[in-house]
Order: structure tokens, then C-alpha cells, then sequence
């Protein structure tokens, strides 16, 4: 007897076809370098834990505090009962952080920047976004109904001719980018789209997910060191170099207002749990007060690269502690066998593949805790493979 759900069956099977299927593996081991993975201990190069927070001990301790001060669920969205003391602490924070006027946070990355979006464009409006944007950034496009289009990647040339062509014919105007690229690791011009936004009049919304906690000597990201943090819409994530749970909108006084009343994803869900605001509060502050953590990750970085370019191994870029590996030119086949031989020696360093990107590669990620003899072994594997 056929079902309504039957076409299931058949999507699933297109999906092993293409090679293009994913499953979960289980992780039973707390974050840092070294992960029990389905029974198995292996070196962790694949975790966007950058700064090694994730497992601190400070991290937890701020956790089960704020979860003993306020109970394990914030019971309610932000605008009825969910607005604790420890939000405003922490949107304070973030402000402070990103030298902005205010902050307001998210349940989650994903969410902020779909919020945020869809909130300060419309059908009438215009987005020109990178081609290689993370996914929310895309959605987020889709959801507010304004025509978007994509640059290509780090094309200012490319986005200089759509804005030319384009502008004129809307409204307003949102050019969006990822600060740092989360599949290449490279980075996008800032100041040069900072000047085009500002010759077109157009709004600039810069995803720092991955250069939070990374670069400025704050650790306020790359629109920090690059000292652009005005006239911008900056977005993030607490997940990432923070090693909590959540996302955040950093920017003028008068955009986070509006964004309290007109950011549905805001809005409509449960605020962000005690325990992720607390352990977010206390990253924060540990990302300003030691500084050293982010040097190590720069030293490691170079460290790799320099271990690397010996081997003659080819990167897409150094540029941050995203270092994505090719392989006869991004071939599939030749990426898999790499990867499955650094599994089997113990090494957490997925292959990326199409769809998420349009050619193979190993991704891998750095960690300020990663010690220089754990680098080298994956060096030393490499050079075997
Ligand atoms: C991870 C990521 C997000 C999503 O953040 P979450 O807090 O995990 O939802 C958004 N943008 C970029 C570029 C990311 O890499």
C-alpha cells in the first residue's frame, strides 16, 4: 500500500546516489584538541572551538551559576517574561565588544542573521550578496522578499558593475558578506565594499561568525582590526570562538530598537537559556583579558602553513584558522581517500564536498589549544598519506 510519505524513500535514494549523503557520528567526550568520536579518541581539527573556551572551566563554572541563580529555561520570548538581567549584561557585552552603540541576541547565528534581514529589507528593496555567503545569509535574502543577487566571490569589480546596474531601480539597498569565509577560511575586502556602500548608499551587513574572538586586538573580529565597526550592521555568533550557544546583532542604538520590534526571529522564540548567556558573558571577558589565547592560535596557524607549504601541500588561503586543503584540484575521489586515511590514523579533519561547496577539499580548523607536537603529527600523517 502506497503512503503520502513514499517519495521519502525515493529522495533518500537519489541522495546515496549523488554520494552527496551525511550522517552524524557521536561524540562522547568534552570540547577540546583531543575527541572520543563513536568510541574512538581522535585529534580534533575540525571544530570551530577556536579559542578553546568551549571546555573551560570558567566557561562551566558561569554556566551552572547562572543556571542556579535563574533556573535552566528562560520560560518565555524576550518581550513577555524571558528578559533576564543576564541579556542585558551580555548585549552589553557584545556592544562593548564590537565598539557599537547596543547589541541584541539571538538563540542562535542562524537566526540573527534571518532576523535581521528580513527586517531591513523588503520587496522593494535590493541585496547583493557574496556567492560563497553561509547559508542563513541566503535565507535570510529569500525570507524578506527583496531580489538578491549574488557578487562573485571577493569580486569588488563584480559588485561594483551590479551596483551600477541595479541600484538605481530599489529603495534600499543591503550589500551582505561573511567576514571570514567558512568553508575557504579567506577573507572579504571590507574596506573596499565599505567605500561602495558608501558611493551607492547602501546598508552593510558583515557576518563575523568566524572572526569574533579571532582578529582585533580586542578579539572584536575583522571589522575591529581593519577599524570599520561604524555604519555597519555587524552579525555573529556566540557558538563559535565563544564556545557557547546563541548569535547576536551589534550596531546603532536605533537599529537594535527597531530590530526589538520588527525582527520576527526575535521575537517569536524563547530568549537564549541562562546557562549560554552566562557562559557567552564570561567568554567574552576572557577573549578581551587574554590576549595570548589568540596569539597562540596565530602562532599555530603560521605554524601549519609553514609545515604545509614544505610539503608542498596546497591551501586556499592562511588567512585565519579556516585552512581548507585541495587535492588534485579539488577531485573528489582523491579528497575522500585522503580523508578516510587521516580518519583511520586518527584524525578529525572532514572532507567538504558539493554541495556545501563547489569543489572538494580536507577543511581544516585550528584551535589555540592545539600544541605545536599535535600539528606536527598531522603534518608528519600528510607527509605518509
Ligand atoms: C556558523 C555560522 C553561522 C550560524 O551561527 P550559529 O550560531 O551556529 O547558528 C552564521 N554565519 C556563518 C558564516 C557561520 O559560519
Amino acid at each position: 500500500m502506497s503512503t503520502p510519505y513514499d517519495w521519502l524513500d525515493r529522495n533518500l535514494a537519489s541522495i546515496h546516489k549523488a554520494n552527496w549523503y551525511r550522517s552524524t557520528q557521536t561524540i562522547t567526550s568534552k570540547a577540546g584538541t583531543i575527541a572520543t568520536i563513536d568510541g574512538r579518541e581522535m585529534l580534533m581539527f575540525a571544530s570551530n572551538n577556536y579559542l578553546g573556551l568551549a571546555g573551560d572551566r570558567r566557561l562551566i563554572e558561569a554556566a551552572i551559576s547562572a543556571t542556579q541563580i535563574y533556573g535552566t529555561g528562560s520560560t518565555g520570548s524576550r518581550l513577555v517574561t524571558g528578559h533576564l538581567a543576564l541579556h542585558e549584561e551580555l548585549e552589553q557585552a557584545i556592544a562593548n565588544l564590537k565598539n557599537t552603540e547596543a547589541a541584541l541576541v539571538f538563540s542562535s547565528g542562524y537566526l540573527a542573521n534571518l532576523g535581521a534581514i528580513s527586517a531591513v529589507v523588503g520587496p522593494r528593496d535590493l541585496i547583493l550578496g557574496d556567492a560563497y555567503n553561509h547559508s542563513c545569509l541566503k535565507k535570510g535574502g529569500l525570507l524578506s522578499g527583496a531580489m538578491s543577487i549574488n557578487y562573485l566571490h571577493l569580486d569588488i569589480a563584480d559588485l561594483a558593475t551590479k551596483l551600477k546596474e541595479y541600484r538605481a531601480k530599489y529603495r534600499r539597498c543591503l550589500i551582505t558578506t561573511d567576514s571570514v569565509f567558512s568553508m575557504d577560511g579567506d577573507l572579504a575586502p571590507l574596506r573596499k565594499i565599505m567605500d561602495l556602500a558608501a558611493r551607492y548608499d547602501c546598508m552593510v551587513l558583515v557576518d563575523e561568525a568566524h572572526g569574533t574572538g579571532v582578529f582585533g586586538d580586542r578579539g572584536g573580529g575583522l571589522t575591529q582590526s581593519l577599524a570599520i565597526e561604524q555604519d555597519l550592521i555587524q552579525v555573529g555568533t556566540l557558538s563559535k570562538a565563544l564556545g557557547s550557544l546563541g548569535g547576536y546583532v551589534a550596531g546603532s542604538a536605533k537599529l537594535i530598537d527597531y530590530l526589538r520590534n520588527r525582527a520576527a526571529t526575535w521575537i517569536y522564540t524563547t530568549a537564549l537559556s541562562p546557562a549560554d548567556t552566562g557562559a557567552a558573558i564570561a567568554a567574552i571577558n576572557l577573549v578581551q583579558k587574554e590576549p595570548e589565547r589568540r596569539q597562540q592560535l596565530w602562532q599555530n596557524v603560521k605554524f601549519l602553513q609553514q609545515g604545509l607549504q614544505d610539503l608542498g601541500i596546497h591551501a586556499i588561503a592562511f588567512d585565519s584558522p579556516i585552512i581548507a586543503l585541495k587535492f588534485g584540484d579539488g577531485d573528489i575521489d582523491v579528497t575522500m581517500h585522503i580523508s578516510q586515511q587521516l580518519r583511520q590514523n586518527g584524525f578529525f579533519a572532514p572532507a567538504i564536498r558539493p554541495p556545501t561547496v563547489p569543489t572538494a577539499r580536507i577543511r581544516l580548523t585550528l584551535m589555540a589549544t592545539h600544541t605545536t607536537s599535535q600539528i606536527q603529527t598531522l603534518l608528519q600523517c600528510l607527509a605518509n598519506i
